[in-house]
């Protein structure tokens, strides 16, 4: 850690005018709605009419807007609202993923053998570095993946295909035998075999994966974030607080604590929202996350009933990784030690037992995904204050697996409407890097439920645009006097965009404390 000179962090901004904003939230047709907004010491210090004429207001009045002491910046009618976050991200594998080849469009492993083909021969590697691809979906294919398959197309290259759940992988020949697994049948290996393996292929040197971070982190501003939830599985506390040192000081970052580094945190005394010292406040300690069950695309998610296919099968109600007594004392543990738990839940039984274990303890927290929900528990989310943080891409991502393994159930997954009328509160993410840092993206997703021009999937379960933006900004809705200057500046109105102009949104700029981490304007 650094010593106390760093501890103010990234240098004081100037005072900042913001002269003719739209507010986002607070629009009503016809009225004389432009607005002027100054931004002092990190915060929104006054909101003025810019129909009097910019200065002319009282509380713009003393800020000297003829001098350089404050910065103005025309919006001309553009739309300002908070800042965005991100509740959900694993950071450093998005960084890794931004560079790799895509392969989600693939609809056979036929076709992902070919997309991986097409790369080699566009743009060939250096001797003996491997192609890593990601984002396939095996369980839509009618075609099994086999090492034959992608050995017929990778020459002397080791592949590496990792899915979009990031639970299986799919290895040639080359690749199989250098992560010893040089007799396997197919070449599809699943969890922990497939951890080990994406593991070891996201092994970059710390300063190449830095660099990386840091262009990631200055892409998500460009496209209005100003904070993460960073759930990367490796203890990321320090990492940050080097990377804000280097420069990297484009996000906040809530850097979370899985169970195999809970004993180093607690031993340093480590307490959810402690400022890691050295980052000028940027970077807090995150939550302790534990992940209860796999996932949909893995028939891994625990369910109370049996995947449809696999009913007899021992696996066929997917996989606990947690039993009740584990559980307990796991959360107990870190939340006596000062760590909010964020349980990952996706099947319905896997939520009923996280929140059975939650309300034992009585420690509050989130659940990560809860993706499948026995109607009941719906109401002891909101008794129990556990916040529902949720994943509204997944759905789009999904909605043809859910509908076949899921069949029948899907009218209380992704019930993101049900849990807002439940009085739940929901918290937006992407889970990158399964679905892009672009918390437009999630919340086009959750207010239409559409995607790629298809009709909506349970249109019942949409959530009113405001509820959505709430969501995606910790609870703001619209900037207030006195609030943080966490901003964001877009061209048109999110609250009344429609799902394409949502996931296309334009970001003008971006500002965190009041200092602009993006500017396009
Ligand atoms: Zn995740």
């Amino acid at each position: 850690m650094t010593g106390p000179a760093s501890d103010r962090g990234p240098a004081e901004a100037r005072p900042v005018l913001l002269r003719n904003a739209r507010l986002t939230g607070v629009h009503a047709p016809g009225d004389a709605d432009r607005v002027d907004v100054l931004l002092r010491d990190g915060l929104v210090a006054a909101i003025e009419p810019a129909t009097a004429g910019v200065g002319t207001g009282p509380a713009v009045e003393g800020a000297d807007l003829g001098g350089s002491a404050v910065e103005v910046v025309d919006l001309d009618g553009r739309w300002l609202g908070p800042g965005l976050w991100d509740s959900h991200v694993h950071m450093d594998q998005w960084a890794l993923v931004r560079r790799r080849l895509d392969v989600s469009s693939a609809r056979s492993a036929a076709e992902a053998a070919s997309l991986v083909g097409e790369r080699l021969r566009s743009r060939p590697l250096a001797p003996g570095q491997p192609l890593i691809g990601y984002g396939f979906q095996d369980a839509l294919w009618a075609d099994e993946p086999t090492r034959a398959l992608l050995d017929a197309v990778s020459g002397d290259v080791p592949v590496v295909l990792v899915s979009k759940d990031l639970h299986s992988v799919w290895l040639d020949s080359r690749a199989l035998a250098a992560h010893g697994h040089g007799d396997h049948p197919t070449g599809l290996l699943r969890e922990a075999e497939a951890f080990a393996v994406s593991t070891a292929v996201s092994a970059v040197s710390e300063q190449q994966l830095d660099e990386w971070v840091g262009e990631a982190a200055q892409a998500a501003a460009a496209r209005g974030v100003v904070g993460i939830v960073d759930l990367e599985m490796t203890f990321s506390v320090d990492r940050w607080a080097r990377r804000v040192a280097a420069g990297t000081t484009s996000l906040r970052v809530r850097a979370g604590v899985y169970p195999h580094d809970l004993d180093e945190a607690i031993a340093r005394g480590l307490r959810t929202g402690d400022v890691v010292p050295g980052t000028g406040g940027l970077v807090t300690v995150g939550p302790a996350k534990v992940i209860t069950d796999g996932s949909l695309g893995t028939r891994t998610a625990w369910c109370h009933d049996p995947y449809v296919g696999a009913e007899g099968d021992p696996g066929a109600h997917g996989v606990a990784t947690y039993d009740r007594e584990a559980l307990v004392a796991h959360l107990r543990r870190a939340s006596s030690a000062g760590l909010v738990p964020a349980v990952h839940a996706i099947g319905d039984a896997a939520n009923a037992s996280a929140l059975d274990a939650l309300e034992e303890v009585g420690c509050g927290g989130s659940i990560e995904h809860a993706q499948l929900l026995d109607p009941a528990d719906l109401a002891r989310f909101a008794r129990l204050g556990i916040v529902a943080s949720v994943q509204p891409e997944h759905a789009m991502d999904d909605r043809d697996v859910a509908d076949r393994l899921w069949a029948g159930r899907t009218g209380r997954s992704y019930a993101w409407e049900s849990l807002a009328a439940a009085g739940v509160r929901l918290q937006l993410g992407s889970d990158a890097p399964v679905a892009p840092l672009d918390p437009w993206v999630a919340i086009a997703a959750a207010v239409w439920r559409a995607r790629d021009g298809r009709d909506p999937w349970h249109p019942e379960q949409r959530i009113a645009a405001r509820t959505a933006l709430a969501a995606s900004t910790g609870g703001r809705s619209r900037v207030d006097v006195g609030s943080v200057a966490d901003l964001v500046v877009t061209e048109a109105d999110p609250l009344t965009a429609t799902d394409a102009e949502l996931r296309g949104l334009v970001v003008s700029a971006t500002l965190l404390g009041g200092r602009f981490t993006h500017r396009a304007l």
